[in-house]
């Protein structure tokens, strides 16, 4: 998965405390400056600043409409931010294209489309890799690559057989994804976002209507996935999957960072029980 860290590693055990190697060094995979977003007069988000740690689990939480999904589509590209900066792995992002982001290991992962609903869950993991071209472009290239992929080299379909395994959905291999369980759509869409062994996954709300069993498998997929490299930025609104799962929490609130720490010290925060938590911090 970071093939070029282990090498280098490997190479010169004396760099792994960091020998000022740019984009190997200690410094945070991802690193969000001052970023705007306005629609209109709508101001989305208004100069946020974090970063995230390599292979974490941070939260972003933050009341409705605090801004934390516009920021997660201004950084995978979906919307070219308004003013301010994404760097990720050290290197200047901002505003370019969804796929060309997802090529470099920074995806997020996409409700599954229309399109895709009529197509089997195999069919919609071989097609994975192109969907992170993002979603407009997608349909408009969709039926050419439907044909494309059908003689697709073994690689890729052993590849998708590996990813349903570990997210255990292969038995549904052959079952049209618009009928799967809200779970199992879930599963497949971060089975889909891992396609592409991205070093960093943004997850907006992985968990929205998902059973209690499906969760814990989803949450143990991505505690695994955490200890063989990845990082993740997760949005969720349940405060005990934060606080139970992230060891990073950031804060959003009207389109700024409010706070940022651990969950323990987040939740202590006055200005955050009072923007965001209100009465039910205990
Ligand atoms: P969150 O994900 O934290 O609930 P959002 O990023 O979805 O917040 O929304 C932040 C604000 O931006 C909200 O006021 C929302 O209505 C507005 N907004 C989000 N996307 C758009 C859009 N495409 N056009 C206009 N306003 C938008
Ligand atoms: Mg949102």
């Amino acid at each position: 998965m970071n093939d070029t860290a282990d090498a280098d590693a490997a190479a010169d055990p004396r760099d792994a405390d960091g020998g000022g190697d740019a984009a190997s060094g200690g410094q945070p995979p991802l690193e969000v400056e001052n970023l705007r977003k306005t629609f209109g007069g709508i101001t989305a988000v208004d100069g946020a600043t974090f970063s995230v740690e390599e292979g974490t689990l941070t939260g972003l939480i933050g009341p409705n409409g605090a801004g934390k999904s516009t920021t997660f589509n201004c950084i995978t590209g979906v919307h070219e931010p308004t003013a301010g900066a994404v760097r990720f792995q050290g290197e200047d992002i901002t505003g370019l294209e969804t796929h060309d982001i997802a090529n470099r290991g920074l995806v997020r992962t996409f409700q599954i489309a229309r399109e895709l609903e009529e197509m089997t869950v195999l069919e919609n993991m071989m097609l994975a890799p192109q969907g992170q071209l993002g979603e407009r472009f997608f349909h408009s290239v969709l039926p050419g690559l439907r044909s494309r992929v059908v003689g697709e080299e073994e690689e890729l379909l052993e590849q998708v057989w590996q990813q349903l395994e570990f997210f255990e959905i292969d038995h549904l291999a052959e079952e049209y994804a618009g009928n799967l369980s809200g779970g199992q759509r879930k599963l497949l869409e971060m089975a889909r976002a891992l396609m592409t062994d991205p070093e960093l996954v943004l997850l907006d709300e992985p968990l929205a209507g998902v059973n209690p069993t499906l969760e814990e498998k989803l949450l143990d997929r991505i505690h695994e996935l955490r200890e063989r490299g990845n990082t993740f930025l997760l949005v969720e609104h349940d405060m005990d999957v934060i606080m139970n799962n992230c060891e990073r929490v950031i804060v959003m609130h009207q389109g700024q960072v409010l706070a940022e720490g651990p969950p323990e010290a987040v939740t202590e925060n006055e200005q955050v029980i009072e923007a965001y938590l209100g009465g039910d911090v205990e």
